[in-house]
């Protein structure tokens, strides 16, 4: 690994045992605020955290920035602060390369928006890795997606999103203005993947629509004129949940005015279509991918850590690699094994939350020299968001037809509730009811989305 300059950046001269987290999203700023709150506090390891940002922002809400419902900028957490706050050290950048026989987590430069460098390659020692980085959009190599379709990986991506279907509309509601002639629909937006994400960003996009011509666009009808498609290959939507989800998230979406397509498989992402396995053409002005992910690309560099076919880092129960018991890793990017199935736990914020609970003790145990348990996942339900149509939740089990299924108020309380709970884990009681008391006072003040 040859890597130029050399700078041991986090290294502190200290001699405790360092735990270093490369990824602080719904997984890793839990666990690095978690141990620098343990065993950091009582100078029984020092914590590190990487991220290529400067700043956190809670995966699950992307669909809300992408929408404009959600402003990142009052919703991030700086990891300086939270550093600073728990006692962990925080370097930003990204992991490129890990020196396993040298213990070395090799960084990369920081850039600014023109290219040039802020900050130079690192390279930080490490007695225990942690990689918590997430997933990917998986493509599925069908030709022209990874090109033509937008992925909802992170806020840029929401941005850009965001953009586009500001663009749009505003060149629709130009058109109507202008010639009066309704060439319906005037904007066309598929959304590929009807699991969670696809059924959530959906959903949210008619609510958008909905705003924006109230706020922005008054020619723009957004029933007649904004088509927002969710392409399903399966036969139904949200095909990981019971039918009875299923038909009641479906139902929902029609009564928003979503066109559910299901048994449709895309086989081919044009600039401004999309054609589908039958040989149907779709107009498609914005094309979404939201249809599965993957391990992030450069893990396959990381020699001696064996994949599995979603290029997921292969764990043990105690969340330890096969290949060295140095490195763990956790959340969308590792592949768990499953006790209720025989395949992986999924990606998902609440398996990475449990995780980095778990992990959080283990290193406790594991540092005083006690015995270790293997880490075993509660599934404490699921709930989708369907924007103006309220939530559904179904609770957990093995047994889906066995699940009880909530709807309506207490659905909608509980989706709340997944995001403060998140916030109450990382900053704190006093802290998370502060944020969630700033943000409600600051609603009167605001458009209810983001117009510009
Ligand atoms: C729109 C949307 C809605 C969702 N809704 C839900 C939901 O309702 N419920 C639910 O349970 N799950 C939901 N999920 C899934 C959930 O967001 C993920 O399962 C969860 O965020 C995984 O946590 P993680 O810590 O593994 O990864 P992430 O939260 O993705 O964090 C990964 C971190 O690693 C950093 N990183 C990546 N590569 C590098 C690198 N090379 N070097 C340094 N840093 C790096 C990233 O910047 C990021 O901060 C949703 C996902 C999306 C996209």
């Amino acid at each position: 690994m040859t890597h130029a300059p050399l700078m041991l950046d986090a290294d502190s001269g200290s001699d405790l045992h360092r735990i270093v987290i490369i990824g602080g999203g719904a997984g890793g700023l839990h666990l690095a605020t978690r141990l620098a709150d343990t065993v950091g506090r009582r100078r029984a390891a020092e914590i590190v955290l990487v991220d290529r940002y400067p700043t956190h922002f809670w995966k699950p809400l992307l669909h809300e920035a992408a929408t404009g419902h959600r402003d990142p900028a009052n919703h991030h957490i700086e990891y300086l602060a939270q550093a600073k706050r728990y006692g962990f050290r925080f370097v930003q950048g990204q992991l490129g390369d890990v020196d396993r026989d040298a213990c070395i987590a090799a960084i990369g430069a920081v850039l600014d928006a023109e290219g040039a460098e802020i900050l130079p390659q690192r390279q930080i020692r490490y007695d225990s890795l942690v990689l918590s980085v997430g997933s990917v959009t998986n493509f599925f190599n069908v030709p022209g997606a990874a090109l033509h379709a937008l992925p909802l990986e992170n806020v840029e991506h929401a941005e850009v999103f965001r953009r586009k279907f500001h663009a749009a509309c505003a060149k629709a509601n130009h058109r109507l203005e202008t010639a009066g002639v309704r060439s319906s629909p005037a904007v066309s937006i598929n959304v590929i993947g009807a699991g969670a994400t696809g059924v959530e960003l959906a959903a949210a996009l008619t609510h958008a629509a909905d705003q924006l011509s109230a706020y922005r666009f008054q020619a723009l009808d957004p029933k007649r004129d904004v088509r927002i498609r969710l392409i399903e290959g399966g036969v139904r939507v949200l095909p990981a949940l019971d039918e009875r989800v299923s038909a009641r998230a479906a139902a929902a979406l029609r009564r928003l005015n979503v066109e559910v397509v299901t048994g449709a498989r895309v086989a081919e992402v044009r600039a401004d279509s999309l054609v589908t396995g039958s040989g149907d053409t779709l107009d498609s002005d914005i094309t979404v991918w939201a249809a599965g992910v993957a391990g992030p690309a450069f893990l396959k560099s990381l020699h001696g850590i064996a994949l599995n076919a979603a290029n997921q880092i292969i764990v043990t129960d105690q969340l330890q690699t096969q290949g060295d018991p140095r490195i763990f890793a956790f959340g969308d990017c590792a592949a768990c094994p499953s006790a209720a199935s025989n395949g992986f736990l999924p990606p998902r914020a609440q398996v990475a939350h449990q995780q980095a609970m778990y992990l959080g003790k283990a290193f406790a145990q594991r540092l005083s020299g006690k015995p270790v348990p293997g880490f075993t996942f509660r599934d404490a339900g699921t709930v989708v968001s369907l924007g103006q149509a309220g939530a559904t939740y179904q609770t957990g089990g093995s047994v889906p037809s066995r699940a009880l299924i909530v709807n309506g108020a207490a659905a909608s309380g509980l989706y709340r509730l997944l995001y403060r709970k998140h916030l109450l884990g990382v900053s704190g009681f006093k802290h998370a009811v502060l944020g969630v008391l700033a943000q409600w006072l600051g609603r009167g003040s605001r458009p209810a989305i983001k117009l510009h």
